[in-house]
């Protein structure tokens, strides 16, 4: 089974906000689907989290690469990408776009076999897993407001993140959203609080990041997600000795080898790649079982598509503790292009499909509705 084509189509028009300081507006294209088509007449599909711009110029650029290529060896594929293109842009574009090759890559092994994808993986260790809503802060009321509309959906964890949250120097409003947060959450509810350290010029240093890691411990928070510029590795190594609090991060980090230097100098408690920019599955894999060679637990972060969430679902079952996948509260990008919606089952938990690779179904009128041109990836 060979590679014939490998088309793309950017979302668009319902882009959620991602609480960066240049605000994401709906138009704007940070995702994009991609479609492996291959001569046997079976397709994958993957998710890359960039714009779908950079994606075709990239997709032109591999083109000699892959054109031909086996469709059923996702690493080794993947690999020769990465391995005769790393000059043009290591870890950037290129990394990204190559995610959703191997992601597609892995849902065409997994039909041509019979085989989900975590069993292909290596095994099913759980058949369910908690998804966290994740949701941007805002302020207490509307943050009490927004959590209470998802726990009524049926949700179990939150994580709450970026806008106002350390940017207004101001510890007395951030406790106060976490304080809403957790009353509207409940006691029992797993809460992660994410400050957003990658955003540009992120204000706060060491001391901020300790100090907000004891009020977090005070309202029993899971973990303490970016909570500092995201290059302050050495400042991450003293954060995670002080804090009460998990300290977790790695959502801008890709390829296995930028992960090596914070495992080894001890820089956090969790590991948080993304399976759409990082490399895909096969990169994910790696780091995910590197990481707890170093006793660090790996919860993969999500905030990108339905096909980046159901790629984060075959990971999580392929892997003994993987306890949480990410699922951004209320996009239509999740929710508004497969066949089926993901649904929360009556203990806050999603079933992990057993089908055969991803084991979720793009909806073509779904995904037209959302990607100009959209129906055009579903063409050989
Ligand atoms: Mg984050």
């Amino acid at each position: 089974m060979r590679i014939k084509s490998i088309k793309s189509a950017g979302l668009v028009g319902e882009t959620p906000k991602g609480g960066w300081s240049e605000e994401l507006r709906p138009d704007d294209s940070v995702h994009t689907l991609i479609a492996v088509h291959t001569d046997d007449g079976v397709s994958g599909y993957g998710s890359v989290f960039t714009s779908h711009k950079l994606v075709t110029a990239a997709l032109d650029v591999l083109e000699p690469l892959y054109r031909n290529e086996q469709a059923l060896e996702p690493e080794r594929v993947s690999e020769k990408l990465f391995q005769n293109t790393f000059w043009m842009g290591m870890g950037g574009t290129l990394t990204h776009t190559i995610s959703g090759i191997d992601i597609a890559l892995w849902d065409i092994l997994g039909k041509a076999t019979g085989q989900s994808a975590g069993r292909l993986l290596g095994g099913r260790y759980r058949e369910r897993v908690r998804p966290y809503c994740s949701l941007l802060m805002d302020e207490p009321e509307a943050m009490r407001a927004e959590i209470a509309r998802f726990r009524s959906d049926g949700f179990s964890a939150y994580k709450i993140g970026w806008g106002p949250f350390g940017r207004r120097n101001d510890p007395g409003l951030d406790e106060a959203i976490v304080a809403a947060a957790r009353d509207a959450a409940g006691p029992d509810a797993a809460l992660m609080v994410d400050a957003g350290g990658s955003d540009a010029y992120w204000p706060n240093g060491l001391k901020w990041a300790v100090n907000t890691a004891e009020m977090l411990a005070r309202h029993n928070v899971h973990w303490f997600e970016e909570a500092l510029n995201q290059e302050a590795i050495e400042d991450f190594v003293l954060l995670r000795r002080e804090s009460p609090v998990d300290i977790a991060t790695g959502e801008t980090l890709t390829r296995r080898q930028s992960f090596r230097a914070w495992f080894v100098q001890g820089a956090l408690d969790i590991v948080q790649p993304d399976v759409t920019k990082v490399g895909g599955i096969s990169e994910q894999r790696r780091i995910a079982w590197m990481a707890n060679e170093f006793g660090i637990r790996y919860i993969g972060h999500g905030w990108n598509t339905a096909l980046g969430l159901a790629a984060d679902l075959q990971l999580s079952t392929a892997f003994p503790t993987c306890d949480f996948v990410e699922y951004i509260g209320g996009s239509a990008y999740v929710d508004g292009i497969t066949v089926a919606p993901f649904t929360v089952d009556d203990e806050g938990y999603l079933a992990i499909p057993d089908r055969p690779g991803l084991g979720v179904d793009l909806d073509p009128d779904k995904v037209a509705r959302l990607a100009p041109g959209g129906r055009d990836l579903f063409e050989p």
